[in-house]
């Protein structure tokens, strides 16, 4: 077999055009993202970060979440690391360096070098068997998330080509296949590696060269957390995003790094149940608006912005999400979707007034009464009139107990407030209340967009608590609990906040709460998103059912990190939800377990789960948050 000097002279052509070509696709994006403005909080802690590419990227550790995609990719991925060196091989020798070329340290004769060929040759026959597998799931499977496009073909197939090519041209040099077909296996190599680098920065498979970054320089605040819009600056006379060039060059570095894997549809509890909303198809429609808006953007933002909405995104779309965070849990490449929906609804509410009439009277009822349904202010305290609780500007305690608005105002929710003030009595907490100066801790307009309402709220309460000395502030609710954790802080209110489940472990632990043991009964747990995907907090729920004796805990299929929403989070506990419902497919979901009874920790859980059994008539499940499960045991 030879390779002749012409042919050198080919590739030694051909690979300068293919790098221009990639060079100049890349140097236009980074222009573009530089076109773009800065994100709110820069990227700091590097060791954390350094840590979370090796598990994240590296080690592939999200796409392990659905373990046959997850292990397929991951081979891919490593085996195309470990094919680099290869590939820098292959383009030694075809560039005139003859069929001895080697890098050093991996010549034949070299220990290395004969373990490195013993690696490349086990990485070609994964990658090509993945690349098999891979199509069998898109052709035949026919997997629902998958988007069978011509780039995806396209891509899958070049990559089989290239790992077929490879080892017909290792067979031919050790003498196994005939000479011809090694230099075709070699040519065929070349140019498959050229035309993919031309490729790469063009399409999805951009996230190749990007989502090293993209992990890298994902937000690791807690994803429950909302940025803080700075309403004061005078310059900024544009809020949410209402077109592309609101976006930060980080969201910008999202949209080229969605691998369109579709996995967070699939994750997504709208989509589940056949909502418009598509958290891919949201990223797809900037990015696509992105691409139209290039040339623009380069160019100094000269001219109009072409509008987001609805252009691009339907209101319908992001009116329907949750914030469950769902789909930020499966992404495999760490992008922010809750950041970005809230931002579309932050542009609809604050700068262009559209938003559905019942989101109308939540801002009403908070504005005038400092909650959702618009019920009078002094009417908050009145379910605990009989209950004689100590208010913290008379009896300052150890914790301020903060029932938030569903908590004070909703029948059901009510008896678990009751429930736990009980259980605090006999467990000895010290504790007291706001009572009537109880206000919305904010988290529902901020939710909906409306930052404006939602930040006066917050800074209302951050007066209110720091004039009275809060140090530590218990709530029964898992959505207060994550505003006051993470969100305060951003406007001077710094507290130790404890979700009653937290604390009621801590007594059982203590020995200050001592379940008995009741009838045998079969118990499902549902994690709320505000407590388990945005806090961590999964354990608690677990361990006092297993402290109440009797109980039979099981799980459904959606549990901890990859929970299935109630439906009611992002503020749409107060909005009348329009055809297929989230709450009856989380039933249907706990129905298959077979419990008696779904314990919750939250109180939009609560009703929203007891709504959709009720709907079910599913009579013999219950559905009790863990403070009334413990209550009569204690
Ligand atoms: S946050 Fe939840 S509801 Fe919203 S897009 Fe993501 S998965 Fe869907
Ligand atoms: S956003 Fe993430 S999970 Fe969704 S399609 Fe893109 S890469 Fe996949």
């Amino acid at each position: 077999m030879t390779w002749h000097p012409a042919d050198a002279a080919v590739v030694g052509i051909a690979l300068p055009i293919s790098l221009a070509v990639f060079g100049r696709a890349v140097f236009r994006k980074t222009r573009l993202l530089q076109a773009l403005a800065p994100p709110p909080d820069p990227a700091a802690d590097h060791p954390r970060r350094i840590q979370e590419l090796l598990t994240i990227f590296l080690g592939q550790k999200k796409l392990f979440q659905d373990f046959v995609p997850g292990f397929m990719h991951a081979l891919i991925f490593w085996g195309f690391c470990a094919l680099l060196l290869r590939a820098l091989t292959l383009f030694g020798m075809a560039l005139g360096g003859g069929f001895e070329f080697h890098l050093p340290f991996l010549g034949p004769d070299a220990r290395l070098g004969r373990a490195y060929d013993l690696v490349k040759d086990g990485a070609n026959i994964a990658v090509a068997l993945m690349i098999l597998l891979a199509l069998f799931r898109r052709y035949v499977l026919r997997v629902k998330r998958l988007r069978n496009t011509g780039e995806a073909l396209f891509v899958l197939l070049m990559i089989l080509t290239l790992m077929l090519s490879d080892m017909l041209f290792s067979a031919a040099l050790n003498v196994q296949a005939p000479a011809a077909a090694g230099h075709a296996a070699l040519w065929v190599h070349c140019v498959g590696i050229l035309v993919f680098l031309a490729y790469l920065p063009t399409g999805k498979h951009m996230h190749v060269l990007t989502s090293v970054f993209n992990v890298y320089l994902r937000p690791l605040h807690r994803s429950g957390r909302l940025t803080k819009l700075d309403l004061a600056d005078e310059k900024v006379d544009v809020f949410g995003t209402p077109h592309i060039d609101q976006l930060t060059w980080k969201d910008g570095l999202d949209l080229y790094t969605c691998t369109e894997c579709g996995r967070c549809n699939e994750a997504c509890p709208a989509n589940t149940v056949g909502k418009k909303l598509a958290p891919r198809e949201i990223i797809t429609a900037e990015k696509d608006c992105l691409k139209r808006e290039t040339g623009r953007l380069i160019n100094g933002k000269d001219g109009e912005p072409e509008e987001l909405v609805p252009a691009s995104v339907t209101p319908e779309e992001f009116w329907a999400c949750t914030t469950c965070q769902a789909c930020e849990q499966a992404c495999p490449v760490s992008i922010s979707h809750v950041q970005r929906i809230n931002s579309l609804r932050r542009g609809e509410v604050l700068m262009q007034a559209r938003f559905p009439a019942e989101i109308k009277r939540a801002f009403k009822g908070l504005e005038t009464n400092s909650n959702p349904w618009g019920i009078g202010a002094a009417k908050r305290a009145e379910w605990a009139k009989d209950l004689n609780l100590p208010l913290f500007r008379q009896v300052p305690a150890e914790y301020l107990l903060y029932f938030g608005c569903a908590s004070s105002l909703d029948d059901r929710a009510v008896k678990v407030s009751r429930s736990l003030v009980a259980l605090l009595r006999k467990a000895g907490v010290s504790f007291a209340v706001l009572g009537q100066e109880e206000l919305c801790c904010g988290e529902t307009a901020r939710r909906l967009g409306e930052e404006a309402l939602g930040q006066s709220l917050v800074e209302q309460n951050v007066a209110l608590l720091n004039g009275l000395k809060v140090r530590k502030i218990l709530t029964p609710c898992p959505h207060c609990f994550n505003t006051f954790k993470n969100e305060y802080p951003d406007f001077g209110g710094s507290f130790e906040v404890v979700h009653h489940t937290q604390l009621l472990q801590d007594l059982v632990r203590q020995g200050r709460l001592k379940p008995k043991a009741g009838a045998d009964t079969r118990v499902a747990i549902h994690d709320s998103c505000y407590l388990g995907r945005a806090n961590g907090v999964y354990e608690p729920a677990r361990e006092l059912l297993a402290a109440v004796g009797g109980v039979q805990t099981v799980e459904p299929e959606r549990n901890r990190e990859a929970g299935f929403c109630c439906g009611a989070g992002g503020g749409l506990f107060w909005v009348e939800e329009k055809g297929p419902r989230v709450n009856h497919e989380r039933v249907r979901q706990f129905h298959s377990t077979k419990p008696d009874l779904i314990a919750t920790s939250c109180p939009y859980c609560l009703s929203m789960l007891d709504t959709g059994v009720k709907d079910q008539k599913l009579e013999n499940l219950s559905v009790k948050d863990l403070a009334e499960i413990l209550e009569p045991a204690s």
